[in-house]
């Protein structure tokens, strides 16, 4: 028996009774197979929130708060218990997977305590028999679309402002990941949330989906996160009916070591940004750049601390880099790569496909690049795997102008023991998220959003709720 969809509190198969394949990336095994929705089922999901809108939207900021402070619980209590799933379908290390679904956990949390903040303003009019009153009110049915990267984090990071601020929501996950959103959805439906105040459909392709939101009038708002080619789409589509966005799209983060850092820690902070989830995070190094001074000694130790990592199945013990999502992106990194030989770079770990033993997935070696120069793909492109290209630099001058050249702005780090060059870089990189000596700067109550091609808003914070919440002004007329 295959999986479900979620809709109007009933798990169901499809309209067509279609189904798909989900893969494990270790193996290319089929570990399951979920229902592949049409235009039906996703018209079904959205009239299914939009009946469950005018309810919801009116109970009380503490009731929902409750809720979503019981499906945090629930979740806190499964994250070891779903962490195999999320692994076996999107193929990060065990520990990574359970530390992700412990962190989408804590969005409910947030979420759950900011429901209750969701101030407005009285005015002082400037008629004396006139008063001025602003409330905020939520935007509507939301469509939530999300990638395969961060299967259970980036979904509570949607999920959890939109009910908390009184929105129905339809979801569709990744069609890599549709696992882990069945196993958060039985957290939704166990914490007890009203029939069709959260749906869940499945299609294959996206573009199913998205056709089928924008031409809904019902749906007010969209909520995406994924590459920006897909982003620009929505965001034309959505100009139609005027349709509210949030965008959280691409990254290509510069990564900037100055000679006055502390080497041992920036190394160490180019692992963790470079190498976590076999380097498909929005927000990983992309372009490291080493002052001119140090490059030798930091390539030095990067490739001694980089070729401890093992490589492998995320289930397995002890592994630090599992798949890529599929062969399709080994295809994709390994062209990059080529390009970047071709061009002059150096390969000095890496540089291909590897096949740990027994397995037969989408494996690709951590990779360190030297000689690369801007032009090169690798520095132009999102690489979305573990790759690391060194370009040296010689001034802070030149290094924000190299970081800024890009029409992506999302996340940039930048290692230095000089606090006034910190803030002089913090303040000129254009780029909505700047880690300063630090190199996993995600957490739950800040802004988490991308300037230029990166997107359109923020997630997490109390800033997250924005998204989700339109102005009303009330203009009181008084008889005296
Ligand atoms: P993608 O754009 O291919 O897919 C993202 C989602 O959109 C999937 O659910 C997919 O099915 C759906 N989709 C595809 N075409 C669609 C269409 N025409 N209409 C509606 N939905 C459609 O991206 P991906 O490969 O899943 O994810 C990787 C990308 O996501 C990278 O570019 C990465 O930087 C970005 N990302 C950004 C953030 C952030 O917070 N800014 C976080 C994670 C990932």
């Amino acid at each position: 028996m295959a999986q479900s969809m979620y809709i109007d509190g009933k798990w169901v198969q499809s309209a067509s009774g279609e189904q798909f394949d989900v893969v494990n990336p270790a193996t290319f095994d089929v570990i399951d197979r979920v229902p592949s929705g049409n235009q039906e089922d996703v018209s079904n999901a959205v009239a299914a929130a939009h009946r469950a809108f005018s309810a919801w939207s009116k109970t009380t900021a503490l009731d929902r708060s409750n809720l979503l402070y019981r499906a945090y619980e629930i979740l806190l209590e499964r994250a070891n218990e779903i962490a195999p799933t999320l692994t076996l379908e999107q193929g990060k290390p065990l520990n990574e997977a359970a530390g992700e679904i412990k962190f989408a956990a804590e969005y409910l949390r947030w979420y759950a305590e900011e429901a209750r903040r969701i101030y407005g303003d009285t005015i002082p009019a400037a008629a004396p028999h006139k008063r001025i009153i602003v409330i905020r009110q939520p935007v509507g049915v939301v469509a939530a679309i999300t990638p395969w990267n961060f299967p259970a984090q980036m979904v509570t990071r949607k999920i959890a402002p939109a009910l908390a601020a009184g929105c129905t929501v339809v979801l569709k996950p990744s069609e890599y990941t549709p696992l882990t959103a069945i196993a958060l959805f039985s957290v939704f439906e166990e914490a007890g949330f009203p029939p069709g105040v959260v749906n869940l459909v499945f299609t294959n392709p996206g573009d199913v989906f998205g056709e089928a939101i924008l031409a809904d009038a019902r749906v007010r708002k969209i909520t995406f996160t994924g590459s920006t080619r897909v982003g620009k789409y929505l965001m034309k589509g959505a100009a139609d009916q005027v349709k509210r966005v949030s965008m959280e799209l691409g990254g290509n983060a510069p990564f900037v070591v100055f000679d006055d850092a502390d080497l041992d820690a920036a190394v160490e902070a180019c692992v963790a940004s470079k190498f976590r989830n076999a380097g498909q995070t929005c927000v990983c190094a992309n372009r490291v750049y080493v002052h001119e001074n140090v490059i030798e000694e930091f390539t030095e130790k990067l490739k001694r601390r980089v070729e401890r990592m093992k490589v492998g199945s995320g289930l397995e013990e002890g592994v630090d880099i599992g798949p890529v999502i599929h062969a399709g992106a080994l295809k994709r990194i390994q062209a990059q790569v080529d390009d970047a030989v071709e061009h002059g770079a150096r390969v000095v770990l890496g540089g291909g496909p590897v096949q740990p033993a027994g397995l037969k997935g989408a494996f690709f070696a951590p990779t360190i690049l030297t000689k690369v120069s801007d032009s090169m793909r690798v520095c132009q492109e999102e690489t979305f795997g573990p790759v690391a290209p060194l370009i040296p630099f010689a001034s802070e001058e030149q290094v924000v102008e190299l970081a800024n050249r890009v029409d992506y702005g999302l996340a940039a780090y930048v290692f230095t023991r000089d606090l006034e060059r910190a803030l002089r870089l913090g303040e000129s990189l254009e780029y909505g998220i700047v880690g300063l000596n630090d190199p996993l700067p995600a957490v739950v109550q800040a802004p988490f959003g991308g300037w230029k091609s990166s997107g359109v808003g923020a997630e997490g914070g109390y800033y997250g709720m924005e998204a989700f919440l339109e102005y009303k002004y009330l203009s009181i007329g008084l008889s005296r």
